[in-house]
């Protein structure tokens, strides 16, 4: 495959950053990948350049009709030297599906797998090994169309850019405290919810903003129409553990399918714990926060991985889980994905690739 992908290194390599003080998706590697679509042609000139500026028409579709989709995965170096990448089948599958929502030309899962292996393995020195860090992949497409009218456009980059990365909440694996929004709706049901695409973020901005000034490190929303039932955390979806069962909202077509998600239910399945993918209403959760039955609410995903959640607050109304502490899921869940991504545990499901 990488015969097909043109290499130019960089004659200008940059100065790494302290692995120490990474922070989230600040520091970008030497090289990019690039590849073009051109409608009737297909996707064409798969390169990896020099990490550059884009040069680009201001009328380019992309910049005023939103037409634009990403993904987001992460490699890891192993102690052994070895760099693997967790599912990253799936982070292109799932792009494949933005792109159908979007009308953006689905791309080759394969070839995709192996131009982001082929870059990382280009950039493998900036992979980070102290504890904690990692090397973030951020794939994307846009429409490049220099064009205003409304139509799908016939012509597109595919990008894919890498970050080395630490913790993506300053608390790190401590609970992090959630907003319920009840104003404001991220997503409903034949809408883009489902999709990873700039627009769902840029809608979100105004609620994440009043979150932030009342305290609280995210945004937990409520389904679009009745504002009654749990959806997802801004990047994560959110399982609770409510008298020993864990329940995690079901994919209705507003929710982002996570791979950390779809990891944690087939880990939790594969230790013999009842896993519940259902509808579940705010006013459940506090009900069974009040019958003393909430034990532990976590969210799932790349960035964070598991990130505990210890306070909600619902119109005013504060409530604690597991007195702020994380659980003994939480934590076992974030030892265990966290484990076979380094290369630590024994990868019994099959999840990593090496590069
Ligand atoms: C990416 C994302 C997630 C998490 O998905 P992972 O595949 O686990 O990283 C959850 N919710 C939203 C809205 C997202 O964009």
């Amino acid at each position: 495959m990488s015969a097909n992908i043109k290499i130019e290194k960089t004659q200008n390599p940059k100065q790494k950053p302290d692995e120490e003080n990474l922070g989230f998706g600040r520091y970008f590697t030497d090289h990019m990948f690039v590849m073009d679509y051109t409608e009737g042609k297909g996707w064409h000139d798969a390169r990896i350049i020099p990490y550059a500026n884009l040069s680009m028409d201001p009328a380019c579709m992309v910049f005023h009709y939103g037409q634009a989709v990403f993904e987001g995965m992460k490699a890891y170096k192993t102690k052994d030297g070895r760099v693997l990448l967790f599912r990253p089948r799936k982070n292109m599958e799932r792009i494949n599906v933005s792109n159908d929502r979007l009308c953006i030309p689905t791309i080759d899962v394969d070839f995709s797998v192996e131009a982001i292996k082929t870059l990382v393995d280009v950039d493998k020195d900036w992979i980070p090994t102290a504890e904690g860090t990692s090397l973030y992949i951020r794939p994307f497409i846009i429409a490049t169309d220099p064009f205003l009218g409304v139509r799908p456009s016939l012509t597109y980059k595919f990008i894919v850019i890498l970050s080395p990365v630490g913790a993506y909440y300053p608390e790190g694996i401590n609970p992090v405290k959630i907003y319920i929004e009840n104003e404001y709706v991220r997503a409903v049901k034949g809408g883009v919810g489902f999709t990873k695409t700039g627009g769902n973020y840029a809608a979100s901005l105004k609620s994440q903003m009043k979150a932030k000034e009342l305290g609280y490190t995210q945004v937990l929303w409520l389904d679009g129409i009745e504002r009654k039932y749990i959806e997802e955390v801004g990047t994560m979806n959110v399982f609770f553990k409510i008298d020993g069962e864990i329940i995690t909202p079901s994919l209705e077509g507003s929710i982002l399918a996570g791979i950390t998600r779809d990891s944690c239910i087939e880990l939790l399945k594969s230790w013999g714990m009842k896993v519940t993918e259902r509808r579940i209403s705010i006013q459940e959760l506090y009900d069974a926060h009040a019958n003393g039955k909430l034990e532990e609410a976590f969210g799932t995903g790349t960035a964070a991985v598991i990130s505990p959640i210890g306070e909600f607050n619902w119109e005013g109304k504060v409530i604690t889980v597991n007195d702020g502490k994380i659980g003994e899921v939480s934590q076992r869940l974030y030892d265990t994905i966290t484990g076979i991504q380094n290369g630590v545990l024994e990868d019994f499901l099959g999840w990593t690739e090496e590069v």
